[in-house]
């Protein structure tokens, strides 16, 4: 039997954006480069896309097991990010994070992210990544090819409300050369977790 080990550091960083502002790649430069963080891996009832296997990027579940989970209290949060379609955070992830000794990054949407730092509070670094406008995240999205048309807008719209949100994070780290969004998010994470 292994030995139960106390958890002496529960914090988390939150890394929140509107979809195509370029979080995902800001989580990546941090996991390559902070052997101490690590992804928190997410349940989501989205099918996969294109390499996305299940247990890496995502949990991907069906909509009854996903239920399933809420029904059983087995989440921090979780939100129905697109219609009809659930993403949330378990909070055995993140215990099994924390029993690793790692702080765990959660790359999640902005209503998840305000309800974990409300759970969370002075133990949760949320970073708002800010896209340089909505303009420059329609390119992106668009030459991501991975969304219809349809997906594209939906997540335009959803940004521009998204943006209203983020004064309540406690940090903002706009997007606009990408190495500079990297070093800036960085340093927050050091002060935070040293
Ligand atoms: P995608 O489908 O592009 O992977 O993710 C769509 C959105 O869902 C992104 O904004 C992503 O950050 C968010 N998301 C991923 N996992 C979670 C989660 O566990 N909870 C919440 N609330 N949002 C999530």
């Amino acid at each position: 039997m292994s030995a139960i080990v106390p958890i002496t550091n529960k914090k988390v960083i939150i890394l929140t954006a509107p979809s195509g502002a370029g979080k995902s790649t800001i989580t990546q430069f941090l996991l390559a480069n902070y052997p101490n963080l690590a992804f928190s891996i997410s349940a989501t009832t989205r099918k996969p896309r294109g390499t996305e296997k299940d247990g890496v990027e995502y949990h991907f579940l069906s909509a009854a097991a996903f239920e399933g989970h809420i029904y059983q209290n087995d989440f921090l949060e979780y939100e129905m990010v697109y219609e009809g379609l659930y993403y949330g955070t378990l909070k055995s992830e993140l215990n099994r994070l924390w029993q690793l000794g790692k702080t765990p990054v959660l790359d999640i949407d902005v209503k998840g992210a305000i309800k974990v730092q409300n759970v969370l509070g002075e133990d949760c670094l949320s970073i708002f990544i800010m896209p340089p406008s909505i303009e420059v995240l329609k390119e992106r999205l668009l030459s991501r090819q991975t969304e219809s048309a349809e997906a594209i807008q939906t997540r335009i719209d959803k940004a521009a409300y998204e943006i209203e949100f983020s004064s309540q994070f406690k940090a903002i780290v706009k997007n606009e050369v990408l190495e500079v969004a990297c070093a800036e998010v960085a340093k927050l994470i050091e002060n935070f977790i040293k």
